[in-house]
């Protein structure tokens, strides 16, 4: 069965934190907003149920924090049951309790965290990831590598389980010296991927043949970073939208979108743990 990477954004842009560094700091949503981003989320999980003929992985990638909404919650354990779903994943700043996930799928259910120091602190967030080794859900975790963030950083690494792979997100707009390189290198191995965005113009990319973006209206785009629409996730012009598509942009600076990018061959270094950020090989050996 051909694989297909979907990311999945709808309008929810409301966050319980207030990170400096981020434009959804403390947003509120007004129900209306909230009533529609749960009513094209439970759309788009009927469209994951439905579509039986692709192995499915998918990431939660709202602009705010999901996981303190039940639908989020719910989509996750209903969807890591279904056979044909690999991997069921999002991205949240692991404020919310986690107990619920004992109902999920462990094999399928998995979680891209983030610590924000400043909102959390180090203890309360590691009693969460705590609680997700107790219930067998895979997790990474990350930080943004901030200055202000570094010894944080690495008192949550020596904290963590060395089973845990902790990931450094390069500051946006921060030039790296060559010694701060090093020293965030130190803590995540991957660093050197984050640290300077892609030149992708021109260069073949997965999105928009086997990785799509989604968007509460079931838009389809390759890629979050591309705008133009490829397709509709419910009218099935997704289907025919899928080839093979050289990158349409001069950089690719984000995770969720550079793995894609065919010739960083970053599949083969996550293979399974693509969408929650987790290296095959991961402890080192
Ligand atoms: S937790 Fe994430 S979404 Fe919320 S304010 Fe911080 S960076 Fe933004
Ligand atoms: S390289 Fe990045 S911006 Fe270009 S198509 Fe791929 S994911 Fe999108």
């Amino acid at each position: 069965m051909t694989d297909l990477y979907v990311l999945y954004r709808g309008p929810l842009a409301s966050c319980n934190y207030d990170c400096p560094y981020c434009p959804f700091a403390k947003r509120v949503d007004p129900p209306g907003v909230l009533r529609a981003d749960r009513a094209a989320l439970e759309r788009f999980t009927g469209w994951v149920e439905a579509t039986t003929d692709r192995r499915l992985s998918v990431l939660f990638t709202p602009w705010g924090e999901g996981l303190t909404r039940s639908w989020y919650r719910d989509a996750i354990v209903r969807l890591s049951h279904l056979p044909h779903v690999a991997r069921v994943a999002i991205q949240t700043n692991l404020a919310a309790r986690t107990g619920w996930l004992a109902a999920a799928n462990p094999g399928v259910a998995a979680l891209w965290t983030t610590y924000h120091p400043g909102e959390v602190t180090r203890e309360r967030f590691l009693a969460r990831c705590r609680e997700l080794d107790r219930l067998g859900i895979r997790y990474s975790v990350g930080v943004v590598g901030l200055p202000g963030h570094y010894d944080e950083a690495v008192a949550l690494r020596s904290a963590l389980p060395s089973t845990v792979y902790l990931w450094v997100n390069a500051a946006d707009g921060h030039v790296y010296t060559t010694e701060e390189e090093r020293r965030w290198t130190a803590l995540d191995p991957r660093f050197g991927d984050s640290v300077r965005p892609h030149p992708s113009l021109g260069l073949p990319c997965h999105a928009g043949e086997t990785a799509i973006s989604v968007l509460g209206d079931g838009t389809v785009r390759r890629c979050h970073f591309i705008q133009e629409p490829i397709g509709n996730l419910y009218d099935g012009t997704w289907r025919a939208a899928l080839r093979p598509r050289p990158c349409t942009n001069a950089l690719c600076d984000c995770h969720i979108g550079y793995v894609h990018l065919k010739p960083l061959h970053l599949r083969d270094v996550y293979t399974e743990g693509l969408l929650e950020r987790i290296p095959a090989m991961w402890p080192l050996p």
